[in-house]
């Protein structure tokens, strides 16, 4: 586990600002939600935080670590994302074991990772099947376990949940958080779902044009919002 900081952090596409000075501070083991409409930058906030975006201006800290000029590996945390990114032609335990093969990892040390996380999952009678052979619940289960095997100090979702149907997302939305309750690891979540935001988050950061307007609880954000842009996006009786 560790904390996460965002510190005036800023983004730039050529001359085109896009994130214009954002802080949030994530505790450990805290369970945030970045939430805004389509193009406000969540996404951009979230690869700049795994290191796949380099950042213009600013701090972002894990673990109270400066981790700017950071790679992504050396920055102990695991991604999912929305389309899955499984590999077709491996199984499901080599696609959960496959970073950790990458790292060199002996066998029993791979086999220890990938049981439990796929006890955990329900996965384990679909070890030995192919992405194709899995429904898209199942899928998303086998990214989540691939994050899982990692171990890392922390998860990173780019809204999971958004290519399944609304019946599988509301499980779903339960069974991370159930996950999270077990696993207590930091997790930075965005989603453009204010019911996904509301029913899963500790903590909600509610962003809009690359600024953040309001950051709280769940009920604090609906029963004081900020502004009349966190009103309505939450939907409270502003
Ligand atoms: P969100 O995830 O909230 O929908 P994004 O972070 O994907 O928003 O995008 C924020 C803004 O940055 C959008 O205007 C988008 O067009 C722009 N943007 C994102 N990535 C790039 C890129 N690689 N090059 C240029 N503009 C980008
Ligand atoms: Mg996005």
């Amino acid at each position: 586990m560790a904390s996460v900081e965002f510190a005036n952090v800023r983004k730039s596409f050529g001359t085109h600002p896009v994130i214009k000075g954002v802080d949030i501070e994530i505790a450990d083991g805290e369970f945030v939600i970045l939430v805004g409409p389509s193009g406000c930058g969540k996404s951009t906030l979230l690869r700049m935080l795994a290191g796949l975006e380099n950042i213009s201006a600013g701090e972002i800290k894990i673990g109270g670590k400066v981790v700017n000029n950071l790679a992504p590996k050396e920055r102990d945390i695991a991604m999912v994302f929305q389309n899955y990114a499984l590999y077709p032609h491996m199984t499901v335990a080599d696609n959960m074991a496959f970073s950790l093969k990458l790292k060199g990892a002996p066998k029993s040390e791979v086999d220890k990772r990938v049981k439990p996380a796929a006890e955990i999952l329900g996965l384990s009678p679909l070890l030995d099947r192919f992405p194709r052979q899995l429904s898209g619940g199942q899928r998303q289960r086998v990214a989540m376990g691939r994050a899982i095997v990692r171990d890392p100090q922390v998860f990173l979702f780019d809204e999971p949940l958004s290519n399944l149907d609304a019946k599988l997302r509301v499980a779903m939305r339960a069974e991370i958080k159930e996950l999270h309750q077990r696993l207590k690891t930091t997790t930075v979540y965005v989603t453009h779902d204010q019911i996904e935001a509301m029913t899963m988050a500790d903590k909600i950061v509610v962003m809009h044009d690359g600024l953040v307007e309001q950051i709280g609880a769940p009920l604090e954000l609906y029963d004081q919002p900020a502004n009349l842009f966190v009103a309505s996006f939450i939907g409270s009786p502003a």
